[in-house]
């Protein structure tokens, strides 16, 4: 579709597979990575996306190349797992500073690009657990929780000006992120899946294909579970 795609947190897992398969729709898609090297066949723009004046520069690198930015995705996403008294400054901040300041960073920067053609779409990584809330992950379920009212705040802004922004909120994916889950955590959410399986990295790309697309024109400021029915009704 030679759209000019911006994928952050695309080295591996859903971002990655974002990436993959936007590229294959024939779109012009620039990977933000934090280290190591560009996914092969990408356009990789290094960036820790807590870092604003990083995340300037690397959708600069990516306009340079592919023009002004149509679709941004801000995937990137940390977990830090720890029970409220032992959870440190540290823990806190840095999965806030990732999760919810960095989608912000990467959001108006990118929106800064979009904004001279009156068009573009915006698709936040959020997750079931945004809603629902986890025992030892207060800071994951709060950036997530954030990010939702982000998008929903920048649904407003950003209308009249052709800009849709979505959330999409996986349940538990096989990727990396989720391999560390204990048996037992993850019998538990399974129990509370009716689909009682975990999704897979496509099941998610799919939806956020959807969001980028023409066919979501007159949608904006959705969230849309992907999540195997976890947290329904919420
Ligand atoms: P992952 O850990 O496999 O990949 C995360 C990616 O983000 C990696 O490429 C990592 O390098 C990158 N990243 C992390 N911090 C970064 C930073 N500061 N700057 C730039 N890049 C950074 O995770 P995933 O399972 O693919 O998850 C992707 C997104 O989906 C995350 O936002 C996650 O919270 C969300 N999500 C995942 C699941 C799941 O079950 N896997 C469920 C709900 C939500």
């Amino acid at each position: 579709m030679n759209r000019s795609v911006f994928v952050t947190g695309g080295s591996r897992g859903i971002g990655l597979a974002v990436a993959r398969a936007f590229a294959a729709d024939g779109d012009k898609v620039a990977v933000c990575h934090r280290s190591g090297n560009p996914p092969e066949g990408l356009l990789g723009v290094k960036a820790d996306v807590a870092e604003p004046a990083e995340v300037e520069r690397a959708v600069r690198e990516a306009e340079a190349e592919h023009g002004a930015v149509e679709v941004l995705v801000a995937n990137a996403g940390i977990t830090q797992d720890t029970p409220l008294l032992r959870m440190s400054d540290q823990q806190f901040g840095d999965v806030l500073a990732t999760n919810l300041t960095g989608a912000f960073n990467a959001v108006r920067t990118a929106v800064r690009s979009m904004l001279p053609a009156r068009r573009g779409r915006v698709v936040l990584l959020s997750s079931a657990l945004g809603f629902l809330g986890a025992p030892g992950q207060t800071n994951y379920a709060a950036s997530k929780a954030g990010l939702m009212g982000l998008a929903r705040s920048l649904a407003w802004e950003l209308g009249d000006r052709g800009i849709t922004v979505n959330v999409v909120a996986p349940g538990i994916i096989s990727t990396d992120m989720t391999a560390a889950l204990s048996e037992r955590r993850m019998d538990d959410v399974m129990r509370m899946t009716p689909l009682g399986r975990p999704g897979t990295v496509d099941e998610v790309v799919a939806a956020i294909r959807f969001l980028a697309s023409e066919d979501a024109s007159y949608i904006t400021g959705a969230v849309l579970p992907v999540s195997g029915g976890l947290g329904m009704g919420h």
